[in-house]
Protein backbone atom coordinates (compact mmCIF):
# COMPACT_ATOMS: atom_id res chain seq x y z
CA UNK A 1 0.00 0.00 0.00
CA UNK A 2 1.24 3.40 -0.65
CA UNK A 3 0.98 5.98 2.42
CA UNK A 4 1.63 9.83 2.17
CA UNK A 5 2.78 10.68 5.35
CA UNK A 6 1.95 13.81 7.01
CA UNK A 7 5.64 15.60 6.99
CA UNK A 8 7.57 17.34 4.42
CA UNK A 9 11.24 16.03 6.81
CA UNK A 10 12.36 13.08 4.80
CA UNK A 11 14.45 12.34 7.36
CA UNK A 12 11.52 11.66 9.14
CA UNK A 13 9.39 9.70 6.26
CA UNK A 14 12.90 7.10 5.97
CA UNK A 15 12.94 6.75 9.68
CA UNK A 16 8.82 5.63 9.44
CA UNK A 17 10.25 3.79 6.43
CA UNK A 18 12.17 1.73 8.44
CA UNK A 19 9.47 0.79 10.48
CA UNK A 20 6.95 0.07 8.06
CA UNK A 21 8.67 -2.17 5.90
CA UNK A 22 5.39 -3.36 4.17
CA UNK A 23 4.34 -0.03 2.79
CA UNK A 24 5.53 2.15 0.51
CA UNK A 25 5.70 5.88 2.22
CA UNK A 26 5.37 8.78 -0.09
CA UNK A 27 5.71 12.68 1.24
CA UNK A 28 2.97 15.31 0.11
CA UNK A 29 5.40 17.04 -2.30
CA UNK A 30 5.54 13.40 -3.75
CA UNK A 31 1.43 14.11 -4.60
CA UNK A 32 2.13 17.22 -5.95
CA UNK A 33 1.28 19.00 -2.55
CA UNK A 34 4.40 21.25 -1.86
CA UNK A 35 4.30 23.17 1.29
CA UNK A 36 1.96 21.08 3.30
CA UNK A 37 1.31 22.51 6.80
CA UNK A 38 -0.78 22.28 9.71
CA UNK A 39 -1.77 24.14 12.87
CA UNK A 40 -0.49 21.60 15.65
CA UNK A 41 -2.97 22.96 18.47
CA UNK A 42 -4.57 20.14 19.91
CA UNK A 43 -3.50 19.40 23.77
CA UNK A 44 -2.27 15.66 23.59
CA UNK A 45 0.22 13.78 20.67
CA UNK A 46 -3.38 11.58 19.63
CA UNK A 47 -5.00 15.27 18.87
CA UNK A 48 -1.98 16.37 16.67
CA UNK A 49 -1.15 13.23 14.85
CA UNK A 50 -5.46 13.37 14.26
CA UNK A 51 -4.67 17.10 12.99
CA UNK A 52 -2.07 16.17 10.70
CA UNK A 53 -3.91 13.06 9.23
CA UNK A 54 -6.86 14.21 8.82
CA UNK A 55 -5.79 17.56 7.07
CA UNK A 56 -3.35 15.30 4.20
CA UNK A 57 -6.59 12.96 4.45
CA UNK A 58 -8.85 15.58 2.85
CA UNK A 59 -6.37 17.08 0.18
CA UNK A 60 -5.13 13.78 -1.25
CA UNK A 61 -8.35 10.89 -0.28
CA UNK A 62 -5.52 8.68 -0.26
CA UNK A 63 -4.29 6.43 2.77
CA UNK A 64 -2.05 8.58 5.19
CA UNK A 65 0.11 8.53 8.57
CA UNK A 66 1.18 11.08 10.58
CA UNK A 67 3.00 11.35 14.07
CA UNK A 68 3.40 13.15 16.89
CA UNK A 69 5.70 12.64 19.68
CA UNK A 70 8.05 14.05 22.46
CA UNK A 71 9.56 13.91 25.65
CA UNK A 72 7.26 13.76 29.41
CA UNK A 73 9.23 14.26 32.43
CA UNK A 74 6.88 13.47 35.27
CA UNK A 75 8.64 16.15 37.73
CA UNK A 76 7.41 18.62 35.11
CA UNK A 77 4.14 17.43 34.89
CA UNK A 78 4.74 16.32 31.81
CA UNK A 79 6.49 18.92 29.83
CA UNK A 80 7.28 19.80 27.54
CA UNK A 81 5.25 16.95 26.18
CA UNK A 82 3.32 18.21 22.99
CA UNK A 83 5.90 21.45 23.35
CA UNK A 84 8.86 19.02 22.93
CA UNK A 85 10.27 20.92 19.26
CA UNK A 86 9.16 23.87 20.66
CA UNK A 87 10.96 24.06 24.07
CA UNK A 88 12.24 27.21 25.25
CA UNK A 89 11.05 29.15 22.03
CA UNK A 90 8.98 31.81 23.89
CA UNK A 91 7.13 31.76 20.36
CA UNK A 92 10.09 32.20 18.73
CA UNK A 93 12.14 29.75 16.01
CA UNK A 94 12.86 26.86 17.80
CA UNK A 95 16.27 26.42 19.31
CA UNK A 96 18.87 24.10 18.24
CA UNK A 97 18.30 20.66 19.50
CA UNK A 98 21.74 20.96 22.44
CA UNK A 99 20.68 24.19 23.31
CA UNK A 100 16.98 22.57 24.34
CA UNK A 101 19.00 19.53 26.18
CA UNK A 102 20.80 22.30 28.06
CA UNK A 103 17.55 24.04 29.10
CA UNK A 104 15.67 20.98 29.84
CA UNK A 105 18.69 20.02 31.91
CA UNK A 106 18.67 23.08 34.10
CA UNK A 107 15.40 23.24 35.10
CA UNK A 108 15.52 19.87 36.07
CA UNK A 109 18.85 20.35 38.08
CA UNK A 110 17.33 20.53 41.48
CA UNK A 111 14.83 17.87 40.83
CA UNK A 112 15.47 14.24 42.75
CA UNK A 113 12.59 12.62 40.56
CA UNK A 114 14.21 11.83 37.29
CA UNK A 115 11.26 9.54 35.31
CA UNK A 116 10.61 10.38 31.88
CA UNK A 117 9.04 9.15 28.66
CA UNK A 118 9.26 9.84 25.13
CA UNK A 119 5.20 9.11 23.47
CA UNK A 120 4.40 8.30 20.13
CA UNK A 121 0.92 8.46 18.48
CA UNK A 122 0.96 7.40 14.79
CA UNK A 123 -2.44 7.81 13.33
CA UNK A 124 -3.31 5.95 9.82
CA UNK A 125 -6.71 7.35 7.88
CA UNK A 126 -6.82 4.02 5.51
CA UNK A 127 -10.32 5.37 4.40
CA UNK A 128 -13.06 7.87 5.72
CA UNK A 129 -14.34 5.43 7.74
CA UNK A 130 -11.30 3.31 8.98
CA UNK A 131 -8.93 5.30 11.27
CA UNK A 132 -6.21 3.67 13.80
CA UNK A 133 -4.67 5.26 16.31
CA UNK A 134 -1.77 3.88 18.37
CA UNK A 135 0.84 5.47 20.72
CA UNK A 136 3.34 3.74 22.93
CA UNK A 137 5.67 4.78 25.18
CA UNK A 138 9.81 4.34 26.16
CA UNK A 139 10.17 4.86 29.29
CA UNK A 140 13.23 6.12 30.90
CA UNK A 141 15.19 8.26 33.27
CA UNK A 142 16.64 12.01 33.14
CA UNK A 143 20.37 12.10 33.26
CA UNK A 144 22.45 14.58 35.07
CA UNK A 145 24.35 15.60 31.38
CA UNK A 146 23.90 14.27 28.18
CA UNK A 147 25.16 10.70 26.88
CA UNK A 148 25.98 9.45 23.92
CA UNK A 149 26.55 10.93 20.57
CA UNK A 150 23.60 8.60 18.50
CA UNK A 151 20.10 9.04 17.37
CA UNK A 152 18.46 12.94 18.06
CA UNK A 153 16.84 15.56 20.17
CA UNK A 154 16.72 14.82 23.52
CA UNK A 155 17.90 11.03 23.01
CA UNK A 156 21.32 11.74 24.66
CA UNK A 157 19.40 12.77 28.50
CA UNK A 158 17.48 9.73 28.41
CA UNK A 159 18.75 6.62 30.45
CA UNK A 160 17.00 3.09 29.88
CA UNK A 161 17.85 1.13 32.91
CA UNK A 162 17.33 -2.42 31.59
CA UNK A 163 19.59 -1.58 28.92
CA UNK A 164 22.33 0.23 30.85
CA UNK A 165 22.68 2.73 27.81
CA UNK A 166 21.25 6.05 27.14
CA UNK A 167 19.07 6.42 23.36
CA UNK A 168 21.98 7.97 21.90
CA UNK A 169 24.33 5.08 22.84
CA UNK A 170 21.77 2.71 20.83
CA UNK A 171 21.84 1.30 17.22
CA UNK A 172 19.17 2.36 15.00
CA UNK A 173 18.44 -1.53 14.93
CA UNK A 174 18.17 -1.35 19.16
CA UNK A 175 16.55 1.99 19.16
CA UNK A 176 13.51 0.54 16.87
CA UNK A 177 13.14 -2.59 18.69
CA UNK A 178 12.76 -0.05 22.30
CA UNK A 179 11.78 3.44 21.57
CA UNK A 180 8.01 5.01 21.29
CA UNK A 181 7.76 5.52 17.39
CA UNK A 182 9.40 1.58 17.66
CA UNK A 183 6.68 0.25 19.89
CA UNK A 184 4.13 2.16 18.55
CA UNK A 185 5.20 0.74 14.63
CA UNK A 186 5.17 -2.82 16.03
CA UNK A 187 1.30 -2.04 17.04
CA UNK A 188 0.21 -0.54 13.70
CA UNK A 189 2.10 -3.26 11.67
CA UNK A 190 -0.39 -5.65 13.74
CA UNK A 191 -2.75 -4.14 12.66
CA UNK A 192 -2.09 -3.65 9.31
CA UNK A 193 -1.32 -7.45 9.07
CA UNK A 194 -4.69 -8.08 10.10
CA UNK A 195 -6.15 -5.60 7.51
CA UNK A 196 -4.62 -7.76 4.38
CA UNK A 197 -6.37 -10.87 5.73
P1 LIG B 1 7.84 15.66 16.20
O1 LIG B 1 6.75 14.75 16.59
O2 LIG B 1 8.66 15.12 15.07
O3 LIG B 1 7.40 17.09 15.99
O4 LIG B 1 8.88 15.67 17.40
C1 LIG B 1 8.74 16.54 18.48
C2 LIG B 1 10.04 16.67 19.21
O5 LIG B 1 10.11 15.62 20.17
C3 LIG B 1 11.29 16.55 18.37
O6 LIG B 1 11.71 17.81 17.91
C4 LIG B 1 12.29 15.99 19.34
O7 LIG B 1 12.90 17.03 20.04
C5 LIG B 1 11.43 15.21 20.31
N1 LIG B 1 11.50 13.79 19.96
C6 LIG B 1 10.54 13.04 19.36
N2 LIG B 1 10.96 11.79 19.18
C7 LIG B 1 12.22 11.75 19.66
C8 LIG B 1 13.19 10.71 19.73
O8 LIG B 1 13.01 9.56 19.29
N3 LIG B 1 14.37 11.05 20.28
C9 LIG B 1 14.63 12.29 20.77
N4 LIG B 1 13.78 13.30 20.71
C10 LIG B 1 12.57 13.02 20.16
Amino acid sequence: MIVHVATNNRHKLLELQALFPSLTLRTPADAGLNNFDVIEDADSFAGNAWLKADALWHSLRRPVLADDSGLCVDALDGRPGIMSARYGSDGGPELAPAERNRLLLAEMATQSRRSCRFVCCLCLIVGPQRVFSVQETCDGELLGAPQGSGGFGYDPLVWLPDLGKSVAELSDGQKNQVSHRGRAAQRLNALLADLRD
